[in-house]
């Protein structure tokens, strides 16, 4: 078989909600910024101020328009994470003389969950919401959590360990409709599906560059201006970014951003078809004749980007170390840097077996089909080879019962 690698030692890289390389496009963008336009963008004595500033207007204008939002309803921050902390806690300590409530995913990512429960030590009170066995919210429980006490419903648009996408529209309008401003952790999301603010009555949104294509080091809040969201900064200092972000921006980011986002744009749907088939392809081909692979989180309502698979009968350790050739994710514990099973995967209801045995496969904007066919052709071997090498350990009666199935 036809190895789609650089050379031997550079595993295949099939981790794109991990992050992403940033586009060729991208990167030719933002060199001019880190050279000879390398001006602040806070100086307004000179043209260096002025030409940077230009370029990161410009920038916020390709974010805004990648989700129907004005450029001046966007911060830049450092990230997703930065985003949503404030986010979360930006809006509750504003409200806080007025609501304590929040709602939101037993299946939002750490930086999400870890800021509500420091806002739970603060005193909010705080609703983490089951999802259902396909990863998706429940609308009904989302409605009876909602009190007059809740200042904010924050659910992610895509999750990045299944890649299921929950209703966005139908959140924001419940949201909406009983008094709390809607917030989306869009890291995943962005630039991958089709994303309205005013249609999704959305008030705050969060978005990474590294996760689209753009570079690591900068993000987004989106915060509604119209009504306003008022919100408590957590950084002090020159007051940039409307006094929600003080700190220089780093124009060369935000130019970077700006550019994959518009790319994004430009590519979506046509990337979306071909990341579809290659899915397809890929779960095809890793399952015809094999037995024991469940897929986890809805098939239908995900990313096209993203498989997320269990394999009964082997562990996910020796799984890993079979296919050490091929850079992907796990929700087993060895795995993730928490050295804790995913959440994500208990939150389905999974059994710790199917945890430790779980493969997370993301396609990407440079992923080819010869890709998927290593991948697919090397995960069908190291789940047969070790089933079989189990089976030759285990007892007898075993043996004979793996041999005769
Ligand atoms: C990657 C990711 C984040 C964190 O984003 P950073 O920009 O790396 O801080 C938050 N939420 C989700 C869903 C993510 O996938």
């Amino acid at each position: 078989m036809e190895r789609a690698m650089i050379n031997e030692r550079t595993p295949l890289y099939l981790d794109y909600q991990a992050t992403t390389p940033a586009d060729p496009r991208v990167v030719d963008a933002m060199l001019p910024y880190f050279g000879k336009r390398f001006g602040n963008p806070h100086s307004v004595s000179h043209p260096y101020g002025w030409e940077a500033a230009d370029a990161v207007e410009i920038a916020r204008g390709q974010v805004a328009a990648l989700i129907g939002a004005t450029a001046r309803e966007i911060v830049f921050t450092s990230g997703a994470t930065e985003a949503n902390n404030l986010a979360l806690k930006g809006v509750a300590r504003a409200y806080a003389a007025k609501k304590n409530h929040i709602v939101t995913l037993a299946t939002e990512h750490k930086c999400v969950l870890a800021t509500a429960r420091r806002l739970e030590r603060e005193g909010f009170r705080v609703t983490y919401l089951p999802v259902d066995k396909a990863g998706l919210i429940d609308l009904a429980a989302l409605d009876a959590a909602i009190t007059k006490e809740t200042v904010l419903v924050s659910v992610m648009g895509v999750n990045n360990e299944i890649g299921v996408i929950q209703p966005l529209a139908e959140i924001g309008r419940l949201a909406r409709a009983r008094g709390a401003f809607f917030h989306t952790d869009c890291a995943q999301a962005a630039g991958k599906i089709p994303l309205d603010v005013e249609a999704m009555k959305i008030d705050l949104m969060s978005l990474s560059a590294h996760k689209m294509y753009g570079p690591k080091g900068i993000g987004a809040l989106y915060v509604r201006r119209r009504p306003r969201v008022r919100l408590v900064p957590e950084m002090d200092g020159g007051g940039q970014e409307e006094g929600l972000r003080s700190g220089t921006l780093p124009a060369p980011l935000a130019v970077g951003f700006g550019r994959a986002a518009e790319i994004a744009v430009a590519e979506m749907d046509a990337e979306a078809s071909r990341l579809q088939a290659l899915r397809a392809r890929l779960y095809e081909r890793i399952s015809r004749g094999l037995s024991g692979v469940r897929v986890n989180g809805d098939l239908e309502r995900r990313v096209p980007g993203n498989l997320n698979l269990s394999f009964a009968d082997v562990t996910g350790e020796n799984l890993m170390l079979a296919l050490k050739d091929i850079a992907l994710s796990s929700g087993a514990a060895c795995a993730s840097a928490s050295k804790e099973p995913s959440h994500v995967l208990a939150a389905l209801g999974l059994a710790e077996a199917e945890i430790e045995s779980s493969l997370r496969i993301g396609l990407g904007r440079f992923t080819s089909e010869s890709d998927v066919d290593y991948a697919a052709g090397r995960i069908r071997e190291a789940v047969t080879r070790l089933r079989t090498r189990d089976a030759a350990d285990a007892a007898p009666e075993t043996r004979a019962r793996i041999a005769v199935s």
